[in-house]
């Protein structure tokens, strides 16, 4: 798993992650939940190693990770950031982070078709992004992350742009994906219905701090602060 001590990010004198400590179990799928600015790009980077905390440590699967580089990490991500590649097929991109590896030809072709089946893409292997929706570009984006087995799979706002419909079903097929490869996974959302729907556990965070951790029923019963109850509450 994955387990954050007492972390933080400052830009001078502004801080956007203020002395976060969490823990997440391996295998589990954990939401990140909070309003705009409230600091979980931030953490879900320096988890990634894309960002250096300020102070505070990170470890992943029981090593000190948190001067390690991204590469070193094996942590699969999905930031809004990191489009796919417009120039490569989807099977290109699924099998782009494997090429770097210099994993044999054969065993390349072997893991995409396995990954295509696994997002539910087999037979859009030779189209271009600009030839999928948008739902099924974010799962290629999935089984490009997923190519290196990675420990961790992190995603931020991984249904962000997409309309209501799709997210509903990209919603159940992360879950479904999630019970197939156990791969620990933490998603960030501002939406709770999607934190409650998909999520075993709850990271609620406001102003860079951590507000309530817990499953999605006890976050719903029992609200911690008044921040998560006003959040989280029922809507009327
Ligand atoms: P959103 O839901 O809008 O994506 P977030 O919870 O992911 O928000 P962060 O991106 O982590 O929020 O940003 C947290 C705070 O840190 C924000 O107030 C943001 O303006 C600030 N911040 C982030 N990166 C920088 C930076 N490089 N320099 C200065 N401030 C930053
Ligand atoms: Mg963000």
């Amino acid at each position: 798993g994955i387990a954050v001590e007492n972390v933080s990010k400052h830009y001078g004198s502004f801080h956007a992650v203020d002395s976060v400590s969490l823990e997440f179990k391996t295998g589990s799928l954990v939401a990140l939940l909070g309003p705009s600015g409230s600091g979980k790009s931030t953490l879900m980077r320096m988890i990634a190693g894309l960002e250096t905390p300020s102070s505070g440590e990170i470890w992943i699967v029981g090593e000190n990770a948190t001067h390690k580089r991204v590469q070193e990490r094996n942590i699969g991500f999905v930031f809004q950031h990191y489009a796919l590649f417009k120039h490569l097929t989807v099977r290109q991109n699924i099998a782009f982070a494997l090429e770097l590896r210099k994993a044999p030809k054969n065993r390349i072709k072997v893991r995409v078709g396995e990954l295509l089946d696994l997002v539910q893409l087999s037979g859009l292997g030779d189209r271009y992004p600009s030839q999928l929706s948008g739902g099924q570009r974010q799962r290629v984006a999935l089984a490009r992350a997923l190519a290196v087995q990675p420990q961790i799979l992190l995603l931020d706002e991984p249904f962000g742009a997409l309309d209501a419909k799709v997210r509903k079903d990209l919603r159940m097929w992360l879950r479904r994906l999630h019970e197939d490869v156990h791969v620990t996974t933490v998603f960030v959302t501002h939406d709770q219905e999607e934190a409650m729907e998909v999520a075993d556990e709850i990271v609620v965070m406001n102003k860079g701090r951590v507000e309530q951790v817990g499953t999605p029923a006890e976050i719903y019963d029992h609200p911690a602060t008044p921040f998560v109850m006003s959040f989280i509450g029922p809507v009327n």
